[in-house]
């Protein structure tokens, strides 16, 4: 299927309160201006330079938000670049975006990504860990956390049915509490392999790539 016949299907078998984010990584700028055209405004980065090079030539309505691990060095190119940080995992880098956020006095908002299935190799806070992290964001100014995201482990549907599970309880106990500077507004999960499990468990923001633009390829950017 063309990127066009992707992303009309797609628009159209979601749910009206589901927020389509097109992650746009290795993709061209002809490609995303593409599904702009068809009507996209929320593109999703892994890497900050990627993310710049893009923004610097594509509409300046584009809402870019920014899914990859984030290392501090890098924060300080988001500020007032990005609508929305999926992957804040640290004390530290929150830190680093108060910082930075705060010498231009501008408001950072952010999810709290959450290592749910506990893998290595992968980024995202563990769950003991997160108490200490939604303290200090309640001490921030400028940084407001507006919900989670998960990448999950690869597995079948009932695994992805799990993680997503467990994910929403934590969504859903969060929510329940009163924080400073936290609202439970966005849950980020799923992705072309697993957003119907991740819809179907209460999902409000899917992160789509291959399904919009098709097989990704790695050797065509950088
Ligand atoms: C690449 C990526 C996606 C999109 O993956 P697809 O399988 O292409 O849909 C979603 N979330 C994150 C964090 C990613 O890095």
């Amino acid at each position: 299927m063309s990127i066009e016949e992707n992303f009309i299907k797609l628009k159209n078998e979601l749910p009206e309160k589901v927020t389509l984010i097109s992650v746009s990584k290795t993709r061209s700028i002809a490609e995303i201006q593409n599904v702009y055209d068809l009507g996209e405004r929320n593109f999703g980065e892994n890497k900050v330079q990627e993310l710049m090079e893009k923004q610097e030539v594509l509409p300046k309505d584009i809402r870019w938000h920014l899914i990859g691990h984030l290392q501090r060095n890098k924060v300080k190119y988001l500020v007032g670049r990005v609508y929305l940080i999926h992957s804040l995992d640290s004390v530290r880098l929150l830190q680093e975006i108060e910082k930075q956020f705060s010498s231009k006095e501008l408001i950072a908002n952010v999810l709290i990504q959450i290592n749910i299935g506990r893998e290595e190799s992968k980024t995202g806070i563990m769950m003991e860990d997160l108490d200490e992290l939604i303290n200090a964001c309640e001490q921030c100014k400028n940084v407001k956390v507006k919900g989670i995201m998960a990448t999950i482990p690869k597995g079948d549907t009932e695994s992805c049915n799990y993680y997503f599970t467990k994910t929403k309880e934590v969504f859903d106990t969060l929510k329940t509490k009163s924080y400073k500077n936290i609202t439970m507004e966005i849950l980020s999960m799923g992705m072309s392999g697993d957003y119907k499990e991740a819809l179907k468990v209460g999902s409000n923001m899917i992160r789509i790539g291959e399904g919009v633009f098709g097989k990704r390829d790695y050797n065509k950017l950088k």
